[in-house]
């Protein structure tokens, strides 16, 4: 399915670069793949891994797609397929549109790919680096943007400082531009901020937002949660080689129908009184969370209990599920994990 409309994509909006316009005919999909399973074998010392189990993911162009799951989901493992790194057992998966099969090298072109490790060479110049990227993706001399790439990632002023002598910081806005020299229009983040400061994390977040905003399709993966929240338009949660939801941010927020009223009592609680029926607990502030089903009941039900129990109501809040619900509702089948009451941090 192609669109016949017309962008330009990556950092330089005007000039694309040459495999910057072999993407310019619009796929309605960034990445999809049907039925994708890998098998890792079996080896001396480790049991054969069904690390995905027939994955259908249909990630949308110009999306910020966040992909969830706790350790040992698959993440990795989807993404190093996508990369080229590792050779799926079955299923089919385009990536603009592109069949990983059909034309490995155009697919591998689509995307560019940011690993988890702080992969650097320490004996080049950031502008070596970036050259070096260039050169093994063909982009011809002419058409390569090294330094305005890395002025746009705040490096300009290291281009030609070792590799070595950068902060933490620098290396990982380093491998982002790496990964940005042949204008992917589909750019993978893999946990990009696991252990950055959070000064580093805020400008990683506003350049990628820029990115997207200039139609590059993002696909993060995180372990912070409130970060896809706040960052992704649309989420996938994998667990167990398998997707177990995939929905626009706020549709998925939107299926916990639970909710919570917690009071601050005028008079100290040292017991959780009757509440006619609705579920109470004391958190360690002593402040009485007190969680109800919006379909079943509403905030005035849950006072009207408080009352007649004989609570008198200093101070009161409601609180709504957050990702970090879902989540565990999903992946972990916590019977608690749909409860808001929760302690949160
Ligand atoms: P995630 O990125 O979500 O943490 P991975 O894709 O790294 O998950 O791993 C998925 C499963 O596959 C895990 O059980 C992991 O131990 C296993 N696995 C990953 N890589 C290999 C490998 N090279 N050989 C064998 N098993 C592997």
């Amino acid at each position: 399915m192609r669109r016949g409309r017309r962008r330009q994509f990556g950092v330089l909006p005007r000039t694309p670069c040459k495999i910057a316009r072999a993407f310019m005919t619009l796929p309605d999909y960034a990445i999809e793949a049907k039925g994708l399973v890998k098998t890792y074998p079996a080896s001396k010392t480790m049991a054969e891994k069904k690390a995905l189990k027939g994955i259908d993911l249909a990630i949308p162009r110009g999306s910020m797609f966040g992909l969830l799951g706790p350790n040992g989901a698959g993440k990795s493992t989807f993404i190093n397929i996508l990369a080229g790194l590792c050779a799926k057992t079955a299923g089919e998966v385009s990536i603009w549109g592109t069949n990983i099969d059909q034309h490995p090298r155009a697919a591998r072109a689509a995307i560019g790919v940011v690993a988890q490790e702080l992969a650097a060479d320490v004996f080049f110049t950031p502008r070596e680096s970036l050259e070096t990227q260039a050169g093994l993706y063909g982009v011809p001399k002419a058409e390569r943007r090294t330094m305005e790439i890395l002025g746009a990632l705040g490096l300009g002023d290291k281009a030609d400082a070792y590799v070595r002598a950068l902060s933490g910081g620098m290396k990982r806005r380093l491998m982002v531009a790496k990964a940005l020299v042949h204008q992917p229009p589909v750019l993978i983040l893999d946990e990009p901020t696991a252990g950055v400061d959070v000064e580093l994390r805020r400008q990683l977040w506003a350049y990628v937002r820029e990115l997207n905003a200039r139609g590059v399709t993002i696909v993060l993966t995180t372990h912070y949660l409130e970060e896809a929240q706040e960052l992704c338009d649309t989420i996938a949660i994998v667990n167990h080689g398998q997707v177990v939801a995939c929905e626009p941010t706020r549709q998925l927020l939107g299926r916990l129908d639970t909710k919570a009223v917690v009071i601050t009592p005028q008079v100290p609680l040292t017991v959780v009184p009757d509440l006619n029926g609705f579920d109470g607990k004391l958190r360690p502030d002593g402040r009485l969370a007190i969680t109800f089903k919006t379909q079943a009941a509403n905030v005035e039900a849950v006072l009207s209990a408080v009352r007649a129990a004989g609570v008198g109501i200093k101070d009161l809040s409601t609180e709504d599920p957050d990702l970090e619900d879902v989540f565990l509702a999903l992946t972990y089948n916590d019977p608690n994990a749909q409860d808001p009451t929760r302690e949160r941090a």
